[in-house]
Formats: structure tokens, C-alpha cells, sequence
């Protein structure tokens, strides 16, 4: 155990550094009788002297974050979604998820290697939803919950009662899904159905960390949900008048101005893409000439 370590039943909560904030995040330790799981060992496991042994990996989804650690578990047998299962067969595949555009691809790829230690696992083994993993007076439940990513999916341990949340890290940031792989339509209907999900502790990957009891989640993951509805707003707002993708990415939605990511063009770009399509379905929006889009009414 280390400092920022937190025990709840058989879950330890391996305490990530800068209390999990990117690119940092907490995994959790899960001991059975019969077996020990990890789940998304992060970078805070890179350098870890006091590394648990661990006899599987459960990977929540295939995102930088999530599997920096997975390489210091080379013996343990490796699963996650067959959905973001293909992520992990090679450094192309894995880049596929994110479909960054080429410049921005060439350096997030060197990032990827160098500082979150990326090692393909073609070996690694697909869950669906439903899942159980038996480890011997504890049980592991795998709940898919996509639209962050493909393949992401929630951890329900038991008799702990402990849910593992992932990225639905019900940050003040709100949803990412600005990835090739994400879907904001996804995302909407899974928060739907996280809403009703009953669990004594709610465990996320990032800084918010571990939250106590249903009334306390909810209250955080309505706050989450909302950013979806703020973005959608402010962007309404902008289209008071005409404006083109490329003002709008501009203007930023997800990120502030002044943030300095790398690949915030193109997340900007694919995530308020989704709200314009959203919006026009409904009617709220009107691409004026060839676009060009405006508010209707
Ligand atoms: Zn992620």
C-alpha cells in the first residue's frame, strides 16, 4: 500500500499522482481468493516500486491513460471490449481510434510510445457486456457503456458493491467524445442508463476519484451531463449568425481558447460536428448555403 492508496473491501483504489488528473488516473486492484485483476493499470504504475501482482488485466477501454501500465503486467492475461479490442493488436490500429489528423497523428503517436509507454497486446482476449469474472469470493461485472469510445465499459464488483466508472469520470471537463471511436448519441444513452445504476461506491479513473452512496453520483453525473447541454447552447448562441466547422473550431466549445492541446482542432472539430448534426436533425439548425450554419427561428 502507498499513501494515496484506498481500500474498500477486496478494491483497492491504487491512488494515482496529481490525485489522478491526466495524464495520470486511478486503477483499481481487485483480490479474489482465487485471483488477482487489475483494471487500467495508468502511468502512476510505471515507476511503482511497490507494483501488486496482479494474474489479469481488465482494460475499462483503449485509450492512452487507461493502458500505460498494462506492460509492467507482461505474464497477465489481458481483456477488454471486442469492441476496442482491435486497438491493442498494433501501434496503427491503436492511432485508428483517435483518427487524428496527419500532423497532429505524427506527434501524438510519438507521445503515445514515449511517455504513456504503449506495448501492443495482439494476445489480449475481447468481454462482452454481461461478463463475469470469478475470482473467488468476488465477482467482476462488466456493464458496456459506449460512446466515449466504442468498446467502453463499466466494472461492477461484488460483494464490495464497488462500480468502477471509467472515463464517465464526471469531471467539471464533462464527456469526451471527440475520438473517431466516440459517438455523442452513445454517450447520451449511456448516461441515461448510468443514472439508474445502484452501487455503494462509484469508483472513477481521473480526479474526482471515489464517491459514497447513489444520492452523492447522481448529483455529480447530472453536473457531468449537463456539459453536453452547455456546449450545445453556447454553440446555438454562435449561430445566431452564419458561421462555418472552421470558426466554430475556432471558437472553442470543449476546450477554452487559451488551452494549449495538442489535438484540440481536431476534437473540437469532431465533437461539435455531432452537435451540429444533432441540432439540424431536430430543426434547430439550418445550413444556410454550402457550409454555412444558422440557428433556425
Ligand atoms: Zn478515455
Amino acid at each position: 500500500m502507498s499513501a494515496g492508496d484506498r481500500t474498500l473491501g477486496r478494491v483497492t483504489v491504487l491512488g494515482g499522482a496529481r490525485g489522478g488528473k491526466y495524464p495520470h488516473g486511478n486503477s483499481l486492484l481487485v483480490a479474489g481468493t482465487e485471483e488477482r485483476v487489475i483494471v487500467d493499470p495508468s502511468l502512476s504504475l510505471v515507476d511503482r516500486a511497490d507494483l501488486p501482482a496482479a494474474d489479469r488485466i481488465l482494460n475499462s477501454h483503449c485509450h492512452e491513460d487507461h493502458v500505460a501500465g498494462n506492460h509492467r503486467y507482461p505474464d497477465a492475461a489481458c481483456h477488454l471490449h471486442e469492441l476496442d479490442l482491435p486497438g491493442l493488436r498494433s501501434l496503427d490500429d491503436f492511432m485508428a481510434i483517435y483518427g487524428m489528423s496527419d500532423a497532429i497523428d505524427r506527434a501524438f503517436r510519438r507521445t503515445v510510445v514515449e511517455d504513456f509507454h504503449f506495448v501492443p497486446r495482439p494476445d489480449a482476449l475481447p468481454f462482452r457486456d454481461g461478463a463475469v469474472f470469478d475470482l473467488g469470493r468476488c465477482r467482476i461485472r462488466v456493464l458496456h457503456a459506449p460512446g466515449h469510445t466504442r468498446g467502453h465499459s463499466l466494472f461492477h464488483v461484488e460483494p464490495d458493491d464497488v462500480l468502477y466508472l471509467g472515463d464517465i469520470d464526471l469531471s467539471s471537463f464533462g464527456p469526451y467524445y471527440g475520438d473517431a471511436w466516440s459517438s455523442l448519441a452513445d454517450f447520451v444513452r449511456t448516461l441515461a442508463m448510468a443514472a439508474g445504476l445502484r452501487a455503494r461506491w462509484y469508483a472513477t479513473f481521473h480526479h474526482v476519484g471515489v464517491l459514497e452512496g447513489r444520492a452523492a453520483f447522481r448529483e455529480r453525473l447530472a453536473r457531468f451531463a449537463a456539459v453536453i447541454d452547455d456546449r450545445e447552447a453556447r454553440l446555438l448562441a454562435f449561430l445566431a449568425a452564419p458561421r462555418t466547422l472552421a470558426e466554430i473550431v475556432a471558437h472553442r466549445f470543449v476546450y477554452r481558447p487559451g488551452d494549449a492541446v495538442l489535438f484540440a482542432d481536431d476534437v473540437e472539430r469532431r465533437s461539435m460536428r455531432q452537435h451540429l448534426d444533432r441540432l439540424a436533425a431536430a430543426g434547430r439548425v439550418r445550413e444556410v448555403e454550402p457550409g454555412r450554419f444558422r440557428a433556425s427561428g
